[in-house]
């Protein structure tokens, strides 16, 4: 076996590991996977479950509660210790659960973001999973990539790579075939591309010659020691919250307790067990495991629309977004092109045909044998071109890029096959497509020693490339305005337009960069391809206006075919299409003021992405931003949500972004910004639910403490209510779809704080209902000579009555909660409520659980009286939302 791979010859490395230009066949590479094993690093092992559990503990709500356990022991209490206990080990298992349920969620997307390469495998090109890669397997590297295993270069194009995370040096790094000296250090082994690094710029093949823990990055024992949690600024806030929270309750327990104790209101034993039940009850501590369980179902939720969330955070930013900056080709489009139109120096044609399937004709039939012209613009078609067609069954299927898909289709049509051309074509030199200049350009020769230059590209760049034309029988200079209106009339019906080129060049030219490369060229003709606009897309624009978010179209594409392309998905504003270089006249201050004016732009760079998230983020608005190539990286992570299309993007795009759309579709935008929405509302109606419940419950026994009156509910009864419900009812909220008002109101700001005056005002009013409900329940029993158990069962029924209610109410912060279809709730929301249900009825009627519990069986009459309650409660906060909000528009 090798070891020095930059030292030796390509053709040698690849008689040693095995293998040949057209890499290996699927059975061979199946065989070594089997044998060698994957090729990935090893992840660090997971905590043990017993480490994970016994982690729930350290909480500090779980100390105050442990503390009073054991001071309730101290006391003799045994039955308020065990239920103290219960709180404390039933908040454990939840939390347990749910940091499994969302660890699994996370594993999950980590697995649906495996990075892939791209791989040559009997001389098909095909895209596998990073991990299935072995020795011997030829890789194709382009831009973005992410270099999949440790390779020894084949062939190059200007590919230079960047080593950072190997040899620490940020500048690139040009890389080239020829075998360098034994002793080279890494970093300037330019034979070789090793796993983890990414390509800048530039095209290679090279083949594997070490995978997985064999490699140079894998030798340095790297672990991916990826630790996420799933939090949100909203979840930190909510902690923090909590936190002072408890301890301003545990604070005013203790001068309660000092209070009462010195006023002797009563027993000390007695009146230190309502100050534990009171801080057992007031203080949210199943908040913060709800609303990671509610992240959790969102991050869920999301992959299932197609977008997977990076980085966690991002789930409620996209619910802010006010402007989403989309690109349109594969986003706004379906990116399954076809060439409809041809046109030449004197003559134009329609291709007929469906798809990639080649079966379809050119509208003069007999042009297509006698003209020489199309004759040539097919094999610059297929030569400059790096595309495939393939056929599975009776489905015609691309592998690379569509547009390219469709030029090997069109050249089919003509009568050229694109295999039969590069067999004949040697491609010599190569550069590759790119958004800043926008042409490709490959250099081949024959076997009979001819030599030309192929170029295709955006028409204006092509054109600029021209001096002559193409005519039927001669070369004349050419005709600059006839290929302007022809491209100008295409894009106007929303054609993708394309130019093609070429020249004849000396034999012995072998570089393009040589001095004569790419000038005075003769141009061919142009193509005029359709994409048409997903369907899809025009109502998820349509569901942006009605949700007050901005949709801006942003693309290296002519300004006719976007502006054709927008107003067909119904972009507002496409009177004014600018392009990147009327962006680079504009200073700032005229930058920003288009900005609010123009929602298409055309013929643009990647800079120009980046620049227009700054001047957006400027006027405060919280953008989206959507991408796929290396250079788009800046943008992506500049953007407030940087969005990468899983398809077609880059690596290098996809390591920038936080949200990866597994269907490059705009739609799936719309759907994630709703998600966003909808886990934002759900996580501010927990806190809604939670809050002035605990509060309500609390306010009562203080308040009966205080007036030296009974308490309508025990210390233990107080416990058992929070045991039950807390978490339970809570959770419901988790699965809240999303409301429909909630995609035809404006974004939210940026600085929303979580304690807004409305939820103040919310909480108020809820405390003092539930307090209201309770007293008065009791108060009545008492009236009618009732015992002070039944009394009290009938105040803690009433509590838990009051919570559900609240519940069913909170689930609309927008719309009505008294329709039919609001209060069929859903399938979680029934279950707890059930379950409550069933251990209120436990509580109240089984003969143990009363003498526990001092509680007594209601009879049906007092049992619709606690239901009617509810009702009213429900009926009350209704009453209230709908005048606050028609009346003032106040929302929670
Ligand atoms: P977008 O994806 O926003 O439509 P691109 O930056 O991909 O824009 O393409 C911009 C222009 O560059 C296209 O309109 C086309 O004229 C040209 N172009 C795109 N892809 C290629 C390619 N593979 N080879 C040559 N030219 C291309
Ligand atoms: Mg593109």
């Amino acid at each position: 076996m090798l070891s020095n791979w930059h030292a030796e010859d390509a053709a040698v490395i690849l008689r040693a590991v095995n293998s040949s230009k057209i890499g290996l066949s699927e059975a061979e590479a199946a065989l070594r996977l089997a044998n060698n094993g994957p090729n990935a690093l090893p992840e660090p092992p997971p905590p043990s479950t017993l480490k994970r559990f016994i982690r729930q503990f350290h909480n500090v709500l779980i100390y105050v509660l442990l503390g009073a356990t054991a001071i309730t022991l101290m006391l003799q209490h045994y039955v308020d210790a065990v239920v103290i206990f219960a709180v404390v080990l039933i908040n454990a298992i939840i939390g347990y659960v749910q940091e499994g349920k969302a660890e699994s969620a996370l594993a999950s997307l980590r697995h649906m973001l495996a990075p892939t390469a791209v791989v040559l495998r009997s001389g098909n090109r095909i895209e596998v999973p990073a991990e299935k890669l072995v020795v011997g397997d030829i890789v194709l590297l382009e831009p973005g990539a992410r270099i999949p295993a440790d390779v020894r270069l084949l062939t190059c194009h200007n590919l230079q790579v960047q080593e950072a995370v190997l040899t620490g040096e940020s500048e690139a790094v040009s890389k080239q075939t020829e075998p360098v000296a034994v002793n080279t250090p890494l970093g300037s082994r330019a034979s070789m591309a090793y796993l983890g690094t990414w390509v800048t710029t530039g095209q290679a093949q090279g083949v594997v010659v070490a995978t997985g823990t064999a490699t140079e990055f894998g030798e340095i024992g790297v672990m991916l020691t990826e630790v996420t949690r799933l939090t949100t600024p909203l979840v930190v806030q909510t902690a923090r919250f909590s936190k002072w929270l408890t301890l301003i309750i545990l604070a005013l327990a203790l001068l309660l307790l000092i209070y009462a104790s010195l006023l002797e209101l009563l027993p000390f034993a007695e009146l230190f067990m309502v100050m534990v039940s009171l801080a057992v009850a007031a203080i949210p501590e199943g908040l913060p495991a709800v609303m990671t369980i509610t992240l959790a179902v969102g991050v869920q939720a999301m992959a299932r629309r197609n977008a997977i969330v990076r980085h966690l955070p991002s789930i409620e930013t996209l619910g802010a977004v006010s402007v989403i900056c989309t690109d349109k080709t594969g986003t706004l489009t379906r990116n399954e092109m076809v060439v409809t139109a041809v046109v030449i120096a004197d003559e134009q044609f329609d291709v007929t045909g469906e798809g990639y399937n080649p079966a379809g004709e050119i509208s003069d039939v007999n042009a297509i044998e006698t003209d020489p012209v199309l004759q040539q613009l097919a094999r610059v078609a297929v030569l400059c071109n790096d595309a495939e067609l393939q056929q599975q069954e009776d489905n015609w299927a691309v592998s690379g890029d569509p547009m390219e898909g469709a030029l090997v289709v069109l050249a089919a049509k003509i009568g050229c096959s694109a295999e039969h051309a590069r067999k004949q074509w040697r491609r010599d030199d190569l550069r590759p497509f790119d958004a800043e200049y926008r042409y490709m350009a490959t250099l081949n020769h024959s076997h009979d020693g001819q030599g030309f230059v192929h170029v295709k590209g955006a028409p204006e760049q092509v054109l600029s490339m021209c001096s002559q034309q193409q005519m039927l029988h001669d070369i004349q200079p050419l005709n600059l305005n006839y290929w302007q209106q022809k491209a100008e009339h295409m894009a106007q019906q929303g054609l993708r337009v394309l130019a093609l080129a070429q020249r004849r060049i000396e034999p012995d030219t072998v570089l393009l960069d040589s001095s004569d490369g790419l000038e005075n060229l003769v141009l061919l003709g142009l193509v005029g391809i359709v994409d048409p606009p997903r369907a899809e897309a025009v109502l998820a624009v349509k569901e942006c206006q009605q949700a007050g978010i901005g949709v801006k179209m942003i693309t290296g594409d002519h300004p006719g075919t976007a502006r054709s392309i927008a107003q067909q998905v119904g972009i507002i504003n496409t009177d004014k299409v600018l392009t990147g270089a009327d962006l680079d006249k504009l200073n700032d201050q005229q930058f920003n003021a288009v900005l609010a004016t123009t929602d298409v732009f055309a013929r643009t760079s990647p800079a120009h992405k980046l620049r227009l998230v700054k001047a957006l983020q400027a006027q405060q608005h919280i953008v989206a931003m959507t991408g796929d190539g290396v250079n788009d990286a800046p943008a992506l992570k500049r953007a407030d949500v940087g969005i990468v299309m899983g398809i077609r993007g880059s690596e290098a795009a996809k390591q920038a972004a936080d949200v990866v759309l597994t269907d490059d579709n705009f739609a799936s935008i719309v759907a994630a910004v709703r998600q966003g929405r909808t886990v934002y509302d759900n996580l501010k109606k927990v806190i809604s639910w939670d809050i002035p419940t605990s509060v309500g419950e609390s306010m009562t026994i203080i308040v009966a403490l205080l007036m030296s009156m009974a308490l309508p509910i025990t210390p233990v009864q107080l416990l058992w209510v929070n045991l039950v419900t807390a978490i339970t009812l809570g959770l419901t909220l988790a699965f809240e779809p999303t409301e429909a008002y909630s995609m035809q109101r404006p974004p939210r700001q940026r600085s929303e704080p979580l304690l807004r005056a409305s939820l103040v005002w919310h909480i108020v009013l809820v405390s003092v209902l539930f307090m209201v409900g309770i007293f008065g329940i009791f108060q009545y029993a008492l009236g009618q000579g009732y015992t002070l158990d039944l009394a009290r069962s009938l105040a803690l029924n009433t509590a838990v009555v009051l919570e559900i209610f609240h519940l069913f109410f909170i689930r609309n912060i927008y719309g009505t909660s008294l329709t039919l279809h609001s209060l069929r709730g859903t399938r979680p929301l029934w279950i707890a409520v059930v379950l409550i249900v069933l251990a209120q009825a436990a509580v109240t009627y089984v003969p143990a659980l009363q003498k526990l519990l001092g509680t007594a069986a209601i009879g049906w009459r007092d049992g619709l009286l606690v239901l009617a309650i509810g009702v009213a409660l429900l009926l009350v906060v209704e009453a209230e939302k709908q005048v606050r909000i028609r009346l003032f528009n106040w929302r929670l």
